[in-house]
């Protein structure tokens, strides 16, 4: 049996054996990697994360869709463009690397994991996805908000932030009432712009109420605005209308 022949790199003068050939790639597997999209409400992001399945999907890979939070009952990822899809609802004490290795069991293939409401994941979880990626060479894209009306990170996203081979903001689409790229969301209780309070998981495609119109229960809803409005406090054109943080 003789040795492949040696490969000398002309300008280095370096041996080149050690790149694997390509009948090599079944002992080297394609690195799999953790992906994070991540934007304000309404960027479109579970619209994302549906293509990206679809996209999979047709390479003829396997995928799971997981999803936090949905209180629809029947867990499923909806963009708010009418495309929905069946999904786990994870819970956050949910092992995601027994989520998957029970499919496995099961003799299913899970090549990939679609996330979304990324945000809600606990810090414990995404590092659980991150050993996926590493050990098991699953592909991972997470989707999430960046901040909450706060404007500070989301658990899940700091952390994503802190660990994701590759981090996105989506380009965003949704607009300020000004016009303005809308970066943050606000919550407006009764009309008015709040900033104290717990951060509560609401699945972003929750309906929105059109302008003027009660939400069901008590009215509570979420409004993307750009930094400086968000800032002021203003949600609408009119300096003195309703729905002004009141300044003493
Ligand atoms: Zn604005």
């Amino acid at each position: 049996m003789t040795s492949p022949p040696l490969e000398v790199d002309p300008r280095s003068g370096r041996l080149l054996s050690s790149v694997p050939v390509s009948g090599d790639r079944r002992r080297h597997p394609a690195p799999a990697h953790l992906r994070f999209f991540h934007g304000p409400m309404d960027c479109g992001k579970s619209t994302l994360a549906l293509q990206v399945d679809h996209n999979q999907s047709r390479q003829g890979r396997h995928g799971l869709l997981l999803t936090q939070g949905d209180r629809s009952g029947r867990p499923r990822i909806t963009s708010r463009v009418g495309l929905r899809r069946e999904a786990i609802d994870v819970a956050d004490g949910t092992d995601l690397r027994g989520l998957v290795r029970g499919h496995w069991a099961e003799g299913h293939r899970v090549d990939y994991l679609i996330v979304d409401e990324a945000q809600f994941l606990t810090a414990a979880q995404v590092d659980q996805l991150a050993e996926l990626v590493d050990e098991w060479h699953v592909d991972v894209y997470a989707f999430g908000l960046t901040t909450d009306f706060r404007t500070r990170l989301f658990p899940g996203t700091q952390r994503l932030l802190e660990v994701a081979d590759d981090v996105q903001r989506i380009q965003v689409e949704v607009l300020c009432w000004c016009g303005l790229p809308g970066l943050l969301n606000a919550r407006v209780v009764d009309g008015a712009m709040v900033r104290e309070g717990e951060t509560v998981v609401v699945a972003d495609t929750a309906p929105t109420p059109a302008p003027g119109e009660p939400s069901p229960e008590e009215d509570v809803h979420y409004q993307v605005l750009c930094r400086r409005h968000h800032v002021l406090g203003r949600l609408g054109p009119t300096p003195a209308g309703p729905g002004q943080l009141a300044f003493p």
